[in-house]
């Protein structure tokens, strides 16, 4: 087997920060050697400066790593970024100067035009933007990769298939997101229960946006944006962990409920082909009953990696509408970042 690239997480102590923890624990490619964040952890051993909130006992082989400041140098290789995203960009940016792969999970870079927004099913071939962000930025060895917003990967990977198959001419989606997705403590408790809140910052800006750059073409040396708009309405509801979205599609070309289905469930892609460690067989699961996809049922799809798209029906206002759902810490967060990881050693540029 070949060697184990050593891997630093910013933001250690948080919501996605434990998840990469949880997932990366045995993981055949990739060992967890440095961790970083706040003030208020640094200099103290993991196992204590981290409440662990996962079901299941803290992996013992960080237990006793020393929490760092999140500055180069980290003892390792490739650095996954869980930081908010007001000190992302300053902080992301000096580990790639300083030679490290940077794995974002943050908003703070996505938009650049010279940063990959990868989902590795979706838009394997805009890691040629790597090409120009080495020369842009006058990089070595370091490069920057961002995964999209948590509701934006469960979207864009509902969306693919039929953007590739049929063509979107338009796409509304309101998304019902879960209490972790703002992170810990996040929303307080008497704000949360019996309550929706119809908003969460930034957050349909970013739908909007992240959607349109990762179906985008890359042609000249640059990603042209998807050439449809996309209306998002957000909403954040007392669900622990899962987002949903109840999604409207207006379709280019003429197609059979059947065929929207297929499209659906028969969705693969590179990741699949290449059987990285953290791909799911299925990006995409179809659910027939009508009441699915449900967060609490559906969530675990592909250990967390699956998108759950369900109630599959014709509309009389645009074309088609669906639901979709995925687990926003796992797909929409830690689990994304590490399939980027692993793409980025399986195509050879780690
Ligand atoms: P969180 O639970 O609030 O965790 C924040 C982490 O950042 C903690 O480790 C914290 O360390 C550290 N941190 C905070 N301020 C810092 C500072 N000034 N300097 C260094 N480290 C600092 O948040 P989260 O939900 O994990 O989200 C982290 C990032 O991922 C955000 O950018 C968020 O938008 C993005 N994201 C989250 C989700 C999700 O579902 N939660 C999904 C996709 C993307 P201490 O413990 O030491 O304070």
């Amino acid at each position: 087997m070949s060697r184990k690239y050593r891997v630093g997480i910013l933001g250690a102590t948080g919501t996605v920060g434990q998840r990469f923890i949880q997932l990366l624990e045995g993981h055949p490619q990739f060992e967890v050697a440095a961790l970083a964040a706040s003030d208020r952890s640094k200099g103290k051993a993991y196992s204590e400066a981290c409440a662990w909130r996962l079901p299941g006992e803290m992996p013992e082989a960080v237990r006793g790593l020393k929490v760092e400041a999140p500055e180069p140098p980290l003892d390792c290789e490739i650095v996954f970024s869980s930081l908010p995203g007001d000190i992302a960009r300053e902080t992301e940016e000096s580990f790639a100067r300083a030679g490290y792969a940077v794995i974002s999970n943050s908003s703070a870079l996505r938009m650049d035009e010279d940063v990959p927004l990868l989902i590795p099913e979706v838009n394997h071939e805009h890691l040629a933007q790597l090409d120009t962000q080495k020369s842009a930025r006058g990089l070595d060895r370091g490069m920057i990769v961002t995964n999209p917003n948590c509701s934006t990967i469960m979207l864009v990977l509902a969306l693919a298939p039929l953007h590739a198959r049929f063509g979107i001419e338009s796409c509304v989606a309101t998304t019902l997101q879960a209490l972790s997705g703002a992170g810990y403590p996040g929303v307080a408790s008497l704000d949360a229960v019996d309550n929706v809140i119809p908003y969460i910052g930034s957050e349909e800006e970013k739908i909007e946006s992240e959607t349109l750059k990762i179906l985008g073409r890359f042609e000249d040396g640059r990603v042209q944006d998807a050439p449809f708009k996309v209306s998002a309405q957000v909403h954040r509801v007392n669900v622990s962990d899962g987002h949903m979205a109840a999604v409207r599609v207006k379709l280019a070309r003429e197609a059979s409920v059947e065929e929207v289905r297929e499209a659906f469930a028969s969705f693969t892609s590179l990741p699949q082909e290449l059987r990285l460690h953290t791909a799911p067989a299925r990006p995409i699961v179809v659910r027939d009953e009508p009441d699915r996809p449900q967060p609490r049922l559906d969530r675990d799809a592909g250990r967390g990696m699956s998108v759950t798209v369900g109630r599959i029906l014709p509309d009389k206002v645009l074309d088609y509408r669906f639901v979709a759902l995925s687990h926003n810490t796992v797909r929409g967060a830690a689990g994304a970042a590490i399939l980027n990881a692993e793409l980025l050693v399986a195509t050879g540029r780690l």
